[in-house]
């Protein structure tokens, strides 16, 4: 597409979007009673209309029903509510329904995964990562080698960028794969990394670690969502995910995991269990013995946490109407449109780290502002953007600024006003 510099053609693509209703299904927080231009839906989605309403209905069930609700709730009984979920979220990730599940937090889900899936033995204990991942997954993985009594230095293998680049490439990742294939355990990146953009070849990354005999898992959390997934035909080993950014399921919302049926129908493979994951025919006969449920299910502990996951699918509900695939296709005009439309400012106070081509990244673009970038985004935070600062890795040296324009709620015209909003400021 070619892209005009000019709030009329903005406004134009406005008009011309199939997806332009669906804003208004959003709360839109508001900045001296205007609208904010919100970017940060990586971070935190907003509220749909309908979420109270999800939640309302759980509440009124609780109210009346008490403890009933678990199997005579009004709509949807709280005993199969992690079976609400699947349908949608097996879409948005590429996954037999049986493969996904709604549970935990994140960060447990992680640990919960790497019980089952990081297994090391013998000279085969390494675990590899990108280099700068989010902090949450890093303390997660150090923990887990410490855990199992490895010296944390010695089984980590992150992999940076090239001097002078930003993002990694994907030869870099594959050859690094290939070299250390004797002492790899378990190969665990993000999807989209959080604080560059970069989608990564998660079809690639998985095919050269399985080749190396090791596993691979994804941490979601800034892809599900925003780009389409396809973990099953991936032969991905597992994966988790948040709810609450591009999900829009609430702060602290359910988070999710992927098993693969190639692992999920193995009884054999070791796990943390709960009750939740055991025989759903056996579970209220309280007995001994752990029988997993096939798939992911079996993966569950405790009993569905019901408000959050109200909310949750509150919100599955607008991705199944809008459908990735069209929103994808937005997101890729609208952060496209906010790259041609950056291309203008001047190279030396701005650089934008996040990869050029649409294919390798997802809607976040992440700016170097090389000097007074604090200043650039308190004055972007002035007039009514809500973006996400991050301090210079060298101090002094320029801070970073993200911003996520998302296909659900964002407009071309907001993408044109940040950019006169941030070319003033670096005037
Ligand atoms: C947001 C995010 C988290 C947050 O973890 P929680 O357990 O949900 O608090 C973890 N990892 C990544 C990559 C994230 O982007």
């Amino acid at each position: 597409m070619t892209y005009e510099n000019s709030l009329e053609f903005a406004r134009q693509l406005d008009e011309k979007d199939p997806l332009r209703s669906y804003r208004d299904q959003f709360h839109i927080p508001q900045k001296n009673g205007q609208d904010c231009i919100y970017f940060t839906g990586n971070s935190l989605g907003l509220q749909p209309k309908t979420t109270r309403n999800y939640i309302n209905e759980e509440l009124d069930g609780w109210s009346t029903l008490g403890v009933e609700g678990h199997f005579h709730s009004n709509s949807r009984p709280w005993f199969h509510y992690h079976k609400f979920s699947k349908e949608s979220l097996a879409r948005l990730v590429g996954a037999l329904p049986s493969e996904v599940v709604s549970m935990n937090n994140l960060t447990s889900n992680l640990h919960l995964m790497m019980v089952s899936f990081y297994r090391p033995e013998g000279k085969r204990y390494k675990i590899m990562m990108e280099s700068g991942a989010f902090p949450s997954d890093q303390y997660a993985v150090e923990s887990q080698i410490k855990f199992h009594g490895y010296p944390y230095e010695d089984a980590l293998i992150e992999i940076a960028p090239r001097e002078g680049e930003h993002t990694l490439r994907t030869e870099d990742i594959l050859q690094a794969i290939e070299e250390h294939s004797h002492e790899l355990a378990l190969v665990l990146f993000g999807g989209v990394q959080y604080f560059t953009g970069q989608l990564f070849d998660i079809r690639a990354i998985t095919t050269a670690a399985n080749n190396a005999g090791a596993l691979a898992g994804f941490d979601l959390a800034h892809a599900i969502g925003n780009v389409p997934l396809d973990l099953h035909n991936d032969e991905v080993d597992f994966a988790v995910w948040c709810s609450y950014k591009y999900l829009n399921s609430g702060p602290g919302g359910v988070s999710g995991i992927f098993v693969h049926e190639k692992h999920g129908n193995n009884d054999k493979i070791p796990r943390f269990a709960g009750w939740w994951g055991h025989n759903e025919e056996e579970r209220f006969k309280m007995e001994k013995g752990f029988m997993p449920m096939r798939g992911a299910d079996g993966w569950q502990l405790s009993n569905v946490n019901v408000l959050a996951s109200a909310a949750h699918l509150a919100s599955l509900e607008i991705f199944d109407k809008a459908g990735i695939v069209t929103l994808r296709e937005k997101s890729n005009q609208l952060t496209g449109y906010l790259q041609f439309l950056l291309g203008s400012l001047p190279e030396n106070r701005l650089e934008i780290i996040t990869p050029a081509m649409a294919e390798e990244r997802g809607c976040q673009l992440s700016l170097l502002i090389h000097e007074h970038g604090r200043e650039v985004f308190n004055l972007l935070t002035e007039r009514g953007v809500v973006a996400d600062w991050r301090e210079p890795h060298i101090p002094g040296k320029g801070g970073i600024i993200r911003v996520a324009p998302v296909p659900l709620y964002n407009t071309f015209a907001e993408v044109y006003r940040f950019y006169e909003i941030l070319k003033a400021g670096l005037e």
